[in-house]
């Protein structure tokens, strides 16, 4: 089992949460949301649900897939399918994390014409502890200021430039999916070699992952084929890190930039492409079973679900019980030192 000795216990049996426990027999495709029957993955409002886990360590499907993917759905889905299904169904995430509220935090006030953005940011930031709070508002002020800075240079040599653009949508007649991507900025740009679709896609955190490239070369993809903006050459994509290793807000924000032909495919490009292929497959194939495995590991601590989780709740009990239990033999070992001084004490007074 995983190391998971950070997490929380406390409040784990203060759960009034409904408990769900479908089997794929007992699945259905519409639930009732404040009065309104709508399909799941409609759901504005998220469900607050604790899922029981099948005997072979996995999670079953409500609803029948819609056949939608994003590329988060897709990283999700390889992290641990149930994390993904329990996402794609509507259920309620618990708490985030502190880094999650910053980025959520920086991208809505952004995406909003600088007259509109927010004076006091600490109303976004209600998630995070009261003692941070104040030191975490800066940083996301600094951050805002740092991608707006940047925003407005690559506006100033573009046209049609798009800020939290409508969601970009194409189908894939090899999986048969709908493809949604959106990213943080599009607009149509170029340089002494020619002009390009713009895609950006800030990140607030300080590692460089594979997921990041992967990401662009997804929102480059879905741009590619359904002719964003009404372009068909070349795509840049510029993933925009605005913090350094250490997670200190850099001056200049670090720019990762590729580029991916608005003709054909590199062999590099049409492997990833592939990649992504196989893994919508092996997405349709568990939905096709139903069932979705809990794939517990490091990542359950960052993991929004990890309080509603049952693979993740039966550890947290085991943790909570080999507490009170440690607790109970503690005290035990203090009683009965008080019984024998006791004792002791009254075999002296006997004797005397
Ligand atoms: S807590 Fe871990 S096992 Fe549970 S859904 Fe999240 S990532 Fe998966």
């Amino acid at each position: 089992m995983f190391d998971m000795t950070n997490q929380n216990t406390n409040g784990l049996l203060n759960n009034s949460v409904e408990p769900c426990s479908p089997t794929v027999a007992e699945a259905t495709v519409t639930e009732i949301v404040n009065g309104e029957t709508k399909p799941a993955k409609q759901f504005k409002k998220r469900t607050r649900r604790v899922r029981e886990m099948n005997p072979d360590g996995t999670i079953s499907a409500l609803s029948a897939w819609t056949r939608t993917v994003s590329i988060s759905d897709i990283h999700r889905f390889m992290e641990c399918p149930g994390a993904y299904l329990m996402w794609a169904e509507g259920d309620k995430p618990g708490e985030r994390t502190v880094g999650d509220a910053i980025g959520q935090a920086v991208h809505n006030e952004i995406a909003k014409p600088e007259n509109e953005r927010l004076t006091d940011v600490t109303k976004l930031l209600k998630s995070v502890p009261e003692t941070e709070r104040a030191q975490v508002a800066e940083q996301v002020k600094t951050l805002i200021a740092k991608a707006a800075a940047a925003q407005d240079r690559d506006e100033a040599r573009s046209e049609n430039t798009q800020k939290e653009p409508e969601p970009m949508v194409w189908f894939d007649s090899y999986t048969k999916t709908w493809w949604y991507a959106k990213p943080d900025v599009m607009s149509l740009s170029g340089d002494s070699k020619g002009r390009y679709l713009l895609i950006v896609d800030e990140k607030t955190t300080k590692g460089r992952r594979r997921n990041h490239s992967s990401a662009a070369f997804f929102f480059a993809i879905v741009a590619r084929e359904s002719k964003a903006l009404g372009f068909t050459g070349t795509i840049k994509t510029v993933i925009r890190y605005l913090r350094d290793f250490q997670g200190n807000i850099l001056e200049e924000p670090m720019e990762d930039s590729r580029f991916v032909s608005g003709r054909a495919l590199n062999e590099r490009h049409e492997q990833e492409l592939h990649g992504i292929q196989a893994t919508i497959k092996k997405m349709d194939e568990t939905w096709e079973s139903g069932r979705f495995a809990l794939r517990d590991g490091g990542h359950c601590r960052g993991c929004q679900f990890r309080m509603s989780c049952p693979k993740n709740r039966e550890w947290l009990e085991a943790r909570q019980a080999e507490r009170l239990a440690a607790e109970g033999a503690r005290a035990s070992v203090a009683n009965d030192g008080e019984t024998v001084e006791t004792q002791v004490s009254g075999n002296q007074l006997e004797a005397a």
